[in-house]
């Protein structure tokens, strides 16, 4: 695709799909695009995220775009602060800066004769042919529902919004919630507080990962020698490995699916010393179920001397800590709300009105769809990257979003090409796509495996992906054009 109209694109957001929509836009010839960041700097997720301990659990040299690979990570998984800082290099290394506008967080997008009018909550006001929302998943804090959370004298705040001048060595610390980012707390903080107590509602399986250290000796080797780095990386193995994972999670009989339970259970039995402490942190549901947490020193971290699994339940948090049901008083200094995130947000709580005046609310009035994840029938040139019921949260986002503009590239060529002036999903294909959806969703572990999690949507349905990776792939090689309504640019005037 190379742009041959002077198309005007607005970028939603720079994080890890901004900046990747920026770097597509300008190698095909768009210079007519702005990227809109509501905060200061780009990053999303990992500028949001600063927690001590934060790691990505993708293997790090997977963990970057294809085209901007990176020899220098330090580690086997890519600590949070180095993905932060590749992003940085990579925005300026592709000339982004121009393109982007911090502080401009959008509120409004209305859809009116045949452009995107868009209004940011600064007054500032724009209008774009085509809008990507790269607006991420995991970033609007879930605050737990607990009885007196106001009453707390200590430091109290969500793991995304980390306060890096409070002091913890030597601090009693609570930390709720045993998410990947609980857990990776606990590893991180086990042997600094003085007394570390990790709130656990229910057992997660851990999986086994090593998390060594490149040398600087491999790290020169690799910048020195990309095909060393290919080699290393090799991403066959790598895909095939994916692939396994996500036939384990629509099939809990396959071979991926056993591998990775007996990893889980082999880990557990062999890690835990403590028999009453292996109970309970033993799972009551299927692994998988949940998004499987990885980590190399889990187990051993809360088996420190100074650390301690609570499981009694929380009955209600007071001025001095945090109370359990069965009326013990554990006395806190801080209490980190690790409690994820609410995942059905996207763009919202902006304003989207399609064509005809259809708005985003009450197209998502049941639960947030899109046609592949991509695309929503009346919201003409309006794409998303990872949007509703793609692949979060299975395979690598970076890898998602990659494959996601391949598709989205393809749409913008209609327009592009002078085919059409405007371009999104039929009914009739969001309705089929939803059915076949849901159908399948029914079928994978997040639904039979006896257990809930941010996958499931208000409904209890999941919201990912429910098919393996070799299906993503396939799907967002080429868009069957016919599933799509094309708006000729004289009925957009007049549909206005
Ligand atoms: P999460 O997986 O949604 O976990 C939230 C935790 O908070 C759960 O353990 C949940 O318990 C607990 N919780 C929620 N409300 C509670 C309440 N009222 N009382 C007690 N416990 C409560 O959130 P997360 O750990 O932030 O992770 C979210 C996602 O971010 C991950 O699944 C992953 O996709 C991504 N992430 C990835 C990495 C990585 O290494 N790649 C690191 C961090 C995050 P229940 O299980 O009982 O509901």
């Amino acid at each position: 695709m190379m742009a041959q109209q002077d198309l005007r694109v607005v970028v939603i957001g720079a994080g890890m799909a901004g900046i990747l929509a920026g770097i597509k836009l300008r190698d095909a010839g768009y210079e007519n695009f702005v990227i809109y960041e509501k905060a200061d700097k780009i990053g999303g997720t990992w500028r949001e995220n600063t927690y001590p301990g934060l790691t990505c659990d993708v293997p790090s040299h997977h963990y970057t775009y294809t085209f901007e690979r990176n020899p220098d990570w330090t580690r086997h998984l890519p600590p949070g602060s180095e993905i932060q800082a590749y992003f940085e290099r990579t925005t300026a290394k592709y000339g982004l800066q121009e393109y982007l506008q911090f502080g401009q967080e959008i509120s409004r997008c209305e859809y009116r004769d045949g452009r995107w009018e868009l209004q940011m909550q600064s007054g500032l006001q724009d209008s774009a042919d085509i809008v990507i929302a790269a607006t991420g998943v995991l970033h609007h804090p879930s605050y737990p529902d607990i009885a007196g959370i106001a009453d707390f004298q200590g430091s109290i705040f969500h793991s995304s919004r980390w306060d890096h001048d409070l002091p913890l060595d030597g601090k009693r610390i609570g930390i709720i919630g045993n998410g990947s980012t609980g857990v990776q707390l606990v590893s991180a903080l086990a042997s600094r507080a003085d007394k570390l107590e990790h709130y656990q509602r229910t057992a997660q399986w851990i999986m086994p990962v090593e998390n060594g250290h490149f040398s600087e000796e491999e790290r020169r080797a690799f910048r020195e020698d990309p095909a060393l780095l290919a080699e290393v990386m090799n991403v066959d193995a790598f895909n095939a490995a994916v692939e396994s994972y996500t036939q384990g999670l629509t099939d809990s009989n396959s071979e991926g699916a056993q591998q990775i339970g007996g990893a889980c259970l082999q880990n557990l039995e062999s890690s835990v010393r403590d028999p009453q402490l292996k109970e309970k942190l033993r799972p009551d549901h299927a692994p998988m179920c949940k998004r499987l947490i990885f980590s190399p020193d889990y187990y051993e971290a809360i088996q420190h001397p100074n650390a301690n699994l609570v499981t009694e339940g929380i009955e209600r948090i007071e001025a001095n800590g945090i109370r359990t049901r069965d009326g013990e008083l554990h006395e806190l200094d801080i209490i980190v709300l690790a409690t994820g995130f609410r995942t059905d947000q996207f763009m919202r709580p902006m304003e989207i009105i399609g064509n005809n005046g259809v708005d985003l609310e009450s197209a998502w009035a049941v639960r947030p769809v899109a046609y592949l994840a991509i695309s929503i029938p009346d919201f003409p040139n309006f794409f998303m990257l990872n949007g509703p019921n793609g692949p979060v949260g299975n395979f690598p986002l970076i890898d998602i979003a990659e494959h996601q503009w391949t598709y989205i590239e393809q749409l913008m060529e209609e327009v592009n090409s002078g085919r059409c002036a405007g371009i999104s999903a039929s009914h009739e294909a969001m309705q089929a796509f939803d059915e076949e959806r849901i159908a399948a969703a029914k079928k994978t572990v997040w639904y039979t495996g006896g257990c809930k999690s941010w996958y499931l949507d208000a409904e209890g349905i999941p919201a990912s992906w429910p098919w393996n990776y070799s299906r993503f792939v396939a799907e967002m090689a080429a868009p069957a054009l016919e599933k799509f309504d094309y708006f000729p640019v004289l009925q957009i005037k007049q549909a206005s």
